[in-house]
């Protein structure tokens, strides 16, 4: 997967993704409304999978993500991009 790919995922895509999922929007610890969606800011954040003993370790040793984070308390959220690029490949296909 491209890095070039991956950067062109932006927030209002991952927001478009979510609320077609069924995603809520609403903060699942404090609920409130207030989450902000990280994506497209340059640097992909991505989980780093070190290795261990019958532990995941996929080929690229990284899983790019975008992050929601709410503005309120804090809470993080992770949504894997590749089913976001996956998403918007379809959708953009059928448009
Ligand atoms: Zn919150």
């Amino acid at each position: 997967m491209a890095y070039e790919k991956i950067s062109s995922v932006t927030p209002q895509d991952v927001k478009a993704f979510l609320l077609e999922r069924g995603a809520t929007e609403e903060c699942r610890c404090c609920g409130r409304h207030a989450l902000k969606i990280m994506a497209g800011d340059g640097a992909t954040p991505s989980l780093v999978f070190v290795p261990n003993e019958g532990g995941m370790n996929p080929d690229s040793g990284t899983l790019p993500v975008a992050v929601v984070v709410c503005q309120n308390c804090g809470t993080l959220r992770m949504h894997a991009l590749g089913a976001i690029i996956d998403w918007k490949r379809a959708t953009d296909s059928q448009g």
